[in-house]
């Protein structure tokens, strides 16, 4: 008979757990006969020792079973997209409507914000009446509707994922190679999709810190994604800076809309239409990237993606008109002249998280008006009293909270070279194109 306890000294060990082992773990978690806090110390275990490919693998299988696929309607292939998470990344919220704009159906299941990341639910959750919970029926409804929904793990579709990534936010257990693909792969597999297209963040803003770590998840999202019939095909790219200018929750709701629009900042339309590209070219439906890239970028500016954007919204029960409240402005400047070098993402996501725009608990509710304006990118030549960042909180937010958003912005005398978003393509045969 097999012990809890046995299996997490063994894990503890560094031993590898066999199929049976992973599978009666998770079997039993779901069920409340594995407890959260054996979990937690499964998951620590997981981040100290990791796992192999094949554990990986039955990790992966293992929580996605332990709910239901959502079923194919219509006709439309179906695509998703998925990122590994950083600061300012709201590139979901574009790129869903726009893939549905350009004939594909978008059946997401995303995430809430994961240790210092954003989540795209918690950001749509910030309009009004917006239901992320939608259950099998609502989301065929929605897709049918509007041609994309975005859901998250819920107690049918990828039960495991949803417990797990909850008690992964709040126990160290975030940045660890087979968690961060179990966890994406089987949300991804529930969405019974044809190909799924990865962002896989390098940087000090992202779970993987240096280009070899994100390269390495790349390939195994794909490795395992193949495994288990899901082609995926992954950009890395670069998260040493937050991604636009908007991080928050409401706040990167309003850029998404700026960009479906037409605007926003150049590195956010940038990355939807490379990603749109990569994911349309490999599901077949344009027949090189270029091509893709095209329509994806007409799509865009014909104000397509925006009507796909607002019917999504409308049938996911949001109320939106136009851009979302956010709390009071306070402007920080720099303190001197020069060229940005680097943008602490620590300190502006824990300025975030302390002022209740993130959560530091499971159970803690998000502000959604609180947010940050990042106005410069590294590389960007600045004078002194030149507004750096805007800090969006209540007026009653301590002086303390600007000053360690000043800091967080590091200006030096010397010129600094701009850095490129996209660092590596990887497609599923898991070889690379710089
Ligand atoms: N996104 C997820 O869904 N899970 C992770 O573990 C990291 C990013």
């Amino acid at each position: 008979m097999l012990l809890t306890a046995n299996l997490l000294s063994k894990k503890r060990e560094g031993g590898e757990l066999t199929d049976a082992e992973i599978e009666f773990l998770i079997d039993g978690f779901c069920r409340g006969d594995v407890a959260d806090h054996q979990m937690s110390a499964l998951a620590m275990a997981i981040c100290i020792n990791g796992m192999t490919s094949d554990e990986t693998a039955v990790l992966t299988r293992a929580m996605f079973h332990s709910g239901h696929q959502l079923p194919r309607t219509g006709s439309r292939p179906r695509l998703d997209k998925h990122s590994t998470g950083g600061l300012g990344d709201k590139v979901s919220l574009v790129l869903a409507p726009l893939l549905s704009a350009c004939g594909v159906d978008v059946p997401m299941i995303s995430g809430r914000g994961l240790g210092r990341t954003g989540g795209t639910l918690d950001k749509l959750e910030s309009i009004p009446g917006f239901r992320t919970d939608l259950d099998a029926d609502a989301s065929s409804r929605v897709l049918r509707e509007a041609g994309a929904f975005i859901i998250g793990a819920s107690d049918t579709v990828a039960p495991a994922d949803r417990r797990l990534y909850a008690i992964r936010d709040v126990t160290g257990t975030v940045e660890s190679i087979p968690l961060i693909t179990a966890s994406i792969l089987s949300k991804k597999l529930a969405g019974n999709l044809d190909g799924l297209v990865m962002d896989v963040k390098a940087g000090s803003a992202a779970f993987m810190k240096t280009t070899a770590d994100a390269i390495e998840l790349a390939r195994t999202l794909i490795q395992v994604g193949a495994q288990a019939g899901l082609p995926t095909t992954a950009l890395v790219t670069d998260m040493d800076q937050p991604l636009g200018r908007a991080i928050g929750n409401a706040i990167e709701v309003n850029e998404a809309i700026d960009v479906l629009e037409g605007g926003g900042p150049d590195e956010v339309r940038q990355l939807v239409l490379d990603l749109a590209a990569v994911g349309l070219a490999h599901a077949g439906v344009a027949e090189s990237e270029d091509a893709a890239g095209k329509v994806a970028a007409q799509r865009l500016d014909s104000g397509e993606a925006r009507n796909c954007f607002e019917m999504m919204v409308r049938a996911q029960s949001g109320r939106l008109r136009g851009q979302l409240p956010l709390a009071s402005a306070h402007p920080i400047k720099a303190d001197r002249s020069g060229s940005i070098a680097a943008i602490d993402n620590a300190s502006i996501a824990d300025v975030l998280i302390a002022l209740g725009g993130g959560r530091r608990r499971m159970d803690d509710a998000i502000d959604p008006s609180v947010g940050v304006l990042v106005h410069v990118r590294i590389g960007d030549v600045v004078s002194s009293d030149e507004p750096i960042l805007t800090l969006h909180a209540s007026d009653r937010c301590a002086d303390e909270y600007r000053e360690r958003l000043r800091r967080s912005v590091r200006i030096v005398g010397e010129a600094v070279k701009a850095r490129p978003l996209v660092i590596e393509r990887l497609t599923t045969d898991a070889s690379t194109r710089g």
